[in-house]
């Protein structure tokens, strides 16, 4: 490295130091945004190694999901919700894509019957995605698929119209609010595909249910999700 690049890199580290996204400690050389400690506390789920898991059995009677997971439990004042946090408000992009990989790597001890071959990510409103500067869905995909290597498209599904909060709603608002929120792209012509649908926080499960619906009319389509955290409700 020539000296006036370490020189920059050193005094990019004094007004922007690495640290942990969580507790904001300095990081070491090999640490990724998070610290050691942050990231043994992580607070996993462990659904996957279970086929009727909390996830699943909340979209019961519902959709005929092949399989269903979420990574992390989302409880107030923790370490997810301050993560999901900066997600939607921080513009962090990395650290989406790095929380994206983490899934993947659970995704591996999943009871599937049969594994997705493409990743669909719920999509947010072009204004939004505008404003945040990406969907964090999208990122999410974009990091389960760089350590599974399944194809990832993010054009399959589109949202239609921009929800008010939706955190004020009862569970049958929150329906109709979404229910016919997402549209299917039919310029895609495909078929016969094994769909894992991916969104960021599980509530009520109203989203994950309407995007199936949508991508349902696809020939031949299995559909499968994965969210990052599941909320309690
Ligand atoms: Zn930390």
């Amino acid at each position: 490295m020539k000296p006036i690049q370490s020189l920059f890199q050193g005094m990019q580290y004094l007004f922007f130091p690495r640290i942990c996204c969580t507790c904001a400690e300095p990081l070491s050389k090999n640490e990724t945004h998070f610290c050691l400690n942050c990231l043994i506390d992580l607070p996993y789920t462990h659904f996957e190694k279970q086929e009727n898991n909390p996830a699943i059995q909340r979209m019961w009677g519902r959709f005929p999901f092949q399989y269903g997971t979420s990574v992390f439990h989302f409880s107030k004042q923790s370490i997810i919700q301050n993560l999901l946090h900066q997600i939607k408000y921080g513009g962090n992009p990395d650290l989406v894509e790095f929380m994206g990989e983490k899934m993947g790597l659970r995704l591996e001890n999943t009871p599937f019957t049969t594994f997705p071959d493409l990743i669909v990510p719920v999509p947010i409103h072009p204004l939004k995605e505008q404003k945040r500067g990406y969907n964090q869905s999208d990122l999410l995909c974009k990091g389960i698929s760089k350590v599974s290597h399944i194809e990832y498209r993010t054009d399959l599904l589109v949202r239609k119209s921009l929800s008010e909060s939706q955190t004020k709603k009862n569970r049958s608002d929150r329906w109709e609010n979404v229910a016919t929120e997402f549209e299917l792209n039919k310029k895609i012509k495909i078929s016969n595909k094994h769909i894992l649908l991916v969104d960021d926080v599980m509530t009520t499960g109203a989203t994950i249910e309407a995007c199936a619906i949508a991508l349902q009319q696809i020939p031949g389509i299995t559909i499968s999700f994965a969210t990052l955290a599941i909320a309690e409700i």
